[in-house]
């Protein structure tokens, strides 16, 4: 269906958990990676952590990921079967194309899914942690992006935005609930 064909809502759901993404069991993790994808801290060290050494392995092999793309692995140790490995923008004061290459990111990753016929993911707040980009404004380009991306095509069934701390959790509903389509 081509997008302006695109029903408004969503086929897929879109959920808020506070809690630990390494512990999710869907079928793709989100990371936010660095561009070398070599172990770092965050969130990449947890995934890093609960999926082994395998997966620095598996990354070497790659050659890196350019900001604003994405790259596939194998779940390795995590209940998750595959990792999608994201590299979200360093933010920048805005003057740094930081908002496309954020919503690249999560379009990037939910187009991956579709083409491995992923129907669940799990991402994190990719950039808003080391990365310093701002909370609010990171969160309502996840879900605006994520919604548009669920409308446009119906292989991702859920999408769970897994904020570490309450108040991410808090800024994800906040955003959901003021974009709510009707
Ligand atoms: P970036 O370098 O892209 O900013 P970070 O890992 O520093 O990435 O932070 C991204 C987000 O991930 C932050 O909101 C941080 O609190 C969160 N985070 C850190 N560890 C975990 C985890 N185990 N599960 C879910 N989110 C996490």
């Amino acid at each position: 269906m081509p997008a302006s064909e695109a029903p408004n809502r969503p086929a897929g759901r879109i959920v808020v958990i506070e809690g630990d993404i390494t512990l999710e069991a869907v079928d793709a993790v989100v990371n936010a990676a660095n561009s070398a994808l070599r172990r770092g801290g965050g969130v990449d060290g947890a995934i890093h952590r609960a999926a082994g050494p395998e997966l620095q392995r598996e990354l070497a092999t790659l050659g890196g990921c350019p900001t604003g793309e994405c790259r596939l692995s194998g779940g390795h140790r995590l209940a998750a079967p595959h990792i999608i490995h994201c590299v979200g923008p360093v933010w920048q004061g805005g003057r740094d194309d930081e908002d496309a290459l954020l919503a690249s990111c999560y379009r990037q990753a939910l187009a991956l899914a579709c083409r491995h016929g992923l129907s669940s993911l799990a991402f994190p707040a990719i950039s808003t942690g080391i990365y310093g980009f701002p909370r609010d404004r990171a969160a309502a380009i996840a879900v605006a992006t994520v919604r548009e991306e669920l409308a446009r095509d119906a292989t991702v069934t859920e999408v769970r935005f897994v904020c570490f701390d309450r108040e991410t959790a808090e800024t994800y509903r906040q955003v959901l609930g003021d974009q709510n389509p009707g």
